[in-house]
């Protein structure tokens, strides 16, 4: 189905190619449980290996319930093809892996979740690819750390807990300025902002959170826009440029078989390179979960964004709170980049800081008595931590402060209870601390 004229709220429910299953006419996506998948004869099994037709060929590389989650997710984000997997972590290497080799590096911006931050300082170091951090509230510093090992820039749309939108289009312009494709992380941010809008190349997910939204099903995905010049400076993207002997000696970027159609080199290269030699596949079931999720996300986030929003109004004017953070409250450039980025709302997440420091913070979360303190964001129910005495305790006092979390900081992740009750808890809590 086109999805050029519809609205997200109609796209969640309605892209790509799934009507109805059409040997049982069923409209719900059924959920594929297979690994295999019978081949109609050699010819059709040969065409398929050779990527001249496309189609099923095993679980781990694609499944069709997996395919409805990936082009709804496509046609959300505006891009052309994705690759659902099995975290958003695994989103965040992959989406990495398919660009980079030992001695090639990347430039992140530092404000980054905390696993990826780990990913990043250890993990791809121990592979040898070097993450250069640079300053977002000084785009050019990203052109400044670009060397000829440099394969991508990576960044969050909206990340926590400062909750500074990343400078999107100022960061993709110096990027096409070398030919250095963006990778953006929104997972705190679908619906209000489409980074692919701004150009960004590639667009990841952990479905974990919002897409998902009930806090029952890991998974991750991965966009390519389509947009981004693999070919142009064949010195830039070795692994677009050079052939690829595990493939037939296929040229990732300039492979356009007649059956894709499409320019998604990036998203096929991840798919039948990575997931078939890294297997980070995504069960179909994870999937049939988290496509429950997307189709109410549009209105769902709704209420998360104007939750957050009053959670945010009513601590403001708190004589127990020192600071309240949360993108509408930004002024100067912050609260310009959130008008700019952020189009629906300014987003699920915020933070506020307590008079009373630590022991405060801690007090606060052992005063909840509605809201849930996990590590998690994009429940369907309000979460909250005291990111100095959990996520962000083996750092020192001035780490901490360097991520942006002061003693008595508080993150809260807005969920869809009925706001009076959510700021009924908070009061209560806020009372005896
Ligand atoms: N990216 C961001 C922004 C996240 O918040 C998270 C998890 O919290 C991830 C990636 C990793 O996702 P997952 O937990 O699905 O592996």
């Amino acid at each position: 189905m086109s999805t050029k004229s519809l609205h997200p709220e109609t796209i969640v429910l309605h892209s790509g190619e799934y009507r109805y299953d059409t040997t049982t006419n069923s409209v719900a996506v059924p959920i594929y449980q297979t690994t295999s998948y019978q081949f109609e004869n050699t010819t059709h099994a040969g065409n398929l290996f050779a990527l001249k037709e496309l189609g099923n060929i095993y679980t781990r590389i694609m499944n069709p319930t997996n395919a409805v989650l990936e082009e709804r997710i496509t046609a959300l984000e505006g891009g052309v093809a994705s690759i659902a997997v099995s975290s958003g972590q695994a989103a965040v290497a992959l989406s990495i892996q398919n660009l980079c080799t030992s001695g090639d590096n990347i430039v992140s911006s530092p404000h980054i979740y905390g696993g990826t931050w780990n990913l990043f300082s250890n993990t791809l170091k121990q592979f040898g690819i070097e993450v250069r951090y640079a300053d977002p509230e000084n785009p050019n510093s990203f052109g400044e750390l670009t060397d000829n090992k440099t394969r991508a820039y990576f960044g969050e749309t909206l990340p926590n807990p400062r909750l500074k939108v990343f400078p999107i289009e100022e960061v993709s312009k110096i990027g096409n300025k070398f030919n250095i494709p963006l990778i953006l992380d929104n997972t705190a941010s679908p619906i209000t902002c489409k980074p692919i809008n701004y150009g960004a190349a590639i667009v990841v997910h952990s479905l974990t959170k919002y897409i998902g939204g009930h806090g029952t099903s890991i998974g991750g995905i991965i966009v390519d826009s389509g947009k981004f010049d693999w070919v142009k400076n064949a010195n830039r993207q070795p692994l677009f440029n050079q052939p690829d002997h595990s493939y037939h000696g296929a040229i990732w970027g300039t492979l356009v078989p007649e059956a894709l159609g499409a320019p998604i080199a990036y998203a096929i290269r991840a798919r039948v390179v990575l997931l078939r030699d890294l297997g980070s596949s995504i069960s179909p079931t994870n999937s049939f979960n988290l496509i429950q999720g997307l189709e109410t996300l549009p209105l769902r986030y709704r209420v998360h964004q104007s939750n957050a929003q009053k959670i945010a109004d009513y601590l403001t004017n708190h004589p127990s709170i020192t600071k309240v953070i949360y993108p509408s409250l930004f002024d100067g450039k912050d609260r310009e980049l959130a008008d700019k980025y952020l189009t629906t709302g300014y987003g699920p997440l915020l933070g506020f800081e307590l008079k009373g420091g630590v022991e405060a913070g801690k007090k606060f979360i052992d005063n909840l008595k509605l809201i849930y303190h996990v590590a998690n964001i994009g429940d369907a129910r309000t979460l909250a931590i005291h990111p100095a005495s959990t996520t962000h305790s083996q750092l020192s006092e001035s780490d901490q402060l360097l991520a942006g979390v002061t003693p008595g900081y508080i993150r809260i992740s807005a969920g869809l209870e009925h706001i009076e009750d959510i700021l009924s808890d908070i009061e209560q809590s806020l009372e005896n601390v």
